[in-house]
């Protein structure tokens, strides 16, 4: 079997050019959407991420900003930097990078960030809303997968779903997307570093969601034949000919054995990008009262 793969791209293009139509009839409303990513210290792994966005936001009318804190910024100016943010009326969208340097806590920034301009849903009070189903805008990667996941199962019901990662970012609300219908859902199984047998778990995944960050974690011989095949990591690994390239946790292989199959780089990534951009549409659009 040869797998199917998702042209990333192209799903991307679809959520685009209605965030376009939407962030046009923002600007023309006289109050744009704009975004401002807060960063500190190296980008790591979120420099593609980064640089994904600017373009993205600039190809759909929506006013982008960079801070970028340097790695030795105290926790006290990174707080006041997100509070200054918060206050900036401006401002309707904010995404907190992560990792932080070790010394800022992630928990202290997440709880001073503004609700109202979450994109990223990952404050307690916007996470809670996820917890409980009552929520307008999920994670930007988790929706991200589960819309490329719907379009190949839209009838999840019952079925042997296995996430590996159980991120804040990725995993948890992953599996928290997953089980959000009462009567629909699929069997949620959530695999991560301390999981004893992993293959046991995947081999009998009819979706399987992959966010570790390990180069190669899933290989075909851990995939159930015709499984939908969804690889969230974003590594940068040396190639054999010594230059940098991006791969997922998924080796290429498992396309031999899988139904379906999203590759890396071209997969999750520009759709997550898309994803974002429609959260950050939806928080800067005025609600109607009721
Ligand atoms: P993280 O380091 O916060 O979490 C990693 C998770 O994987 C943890 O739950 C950990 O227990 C689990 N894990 C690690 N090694 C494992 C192993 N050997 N076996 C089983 N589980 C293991 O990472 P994260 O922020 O959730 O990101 C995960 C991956 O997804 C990274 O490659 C990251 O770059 C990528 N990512 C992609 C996007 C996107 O837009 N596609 C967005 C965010 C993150």
């Amino acid at each position: 079997m040869s797998a199917v793969l998702l042209d990333g791209h192209a799903l991307a293009g679809e959520i685009l050019a209605k965030v376009k139509v939407d962030a046009t009839a923002l600007r023309d409303s006289g109050r744009p959407a704009h975004l401002a990513a807060l960063i500190a210290g190296h980008a790591g792994a979120s420099e593609v991420y980064l640089r994904n966005q600017k373009k993205a936001c600039a190809e759909a009318g929506i006013e982008f900003e960079l801070h970028q804190l340097p790695d030795v910024v105290t926790e006290a100016d990174a707080l006041a930097e997100l509070r200054k943010l918060n206050a900036d009326a401006k401002v309707t969208g904010i995404i907190l990078h992560q990792p932080l340097p070790a010394h800022i806590s992630e928990r202290l920034m997440r709880e001073a960030l503004d609700p109202a301009k979450d994109v990223e849903s990952m404050t307690p009070a916007n996470f809670g809303r996820l917890v409980m189903g009552q929520f307008s805008i999920a994670p930007s990667t988790a929706s991200a997968a589960l819309e490329v996941a719907r379009r190949v199962r839209p009838d999840m019901t019952g079925l042997e779903c296995v996430i590996i990662g159980h991120s804040e970012i990725v995993g948890k609300p992953l599996a928290l997307l997953l089980l959000q219908s009462a009567r629909h859902s699929p069997t949620v199984t959530t695999c991560h570093i301390a999981t004893r047998d992993l293959a046991f778990h995947t081999l009998r995944a009819d979706l399987l969601f992959v966010a570790a960050g390990v180069p190669g974690l899933v290989r075909k011989e851990m995939v159930k034949p015709g499984a939908t095949v969804i690889d969230i990591g974003i590594n940068r690994q040396k190639g054999p000919d010594g230059k940098s390239r991006i791969v997922g946790d998924v080796d290429p292989a498992v396309a031999e054995v899988a139904g379906y199959f999203t590759p890396v780089p071209g997969g999750v990534g520009p759709i997550t990008v898309a994803v974002l951009l429609r959260n950050t549409v939806a928080l800067a659009t005025p609600r109607t009262p009721g």
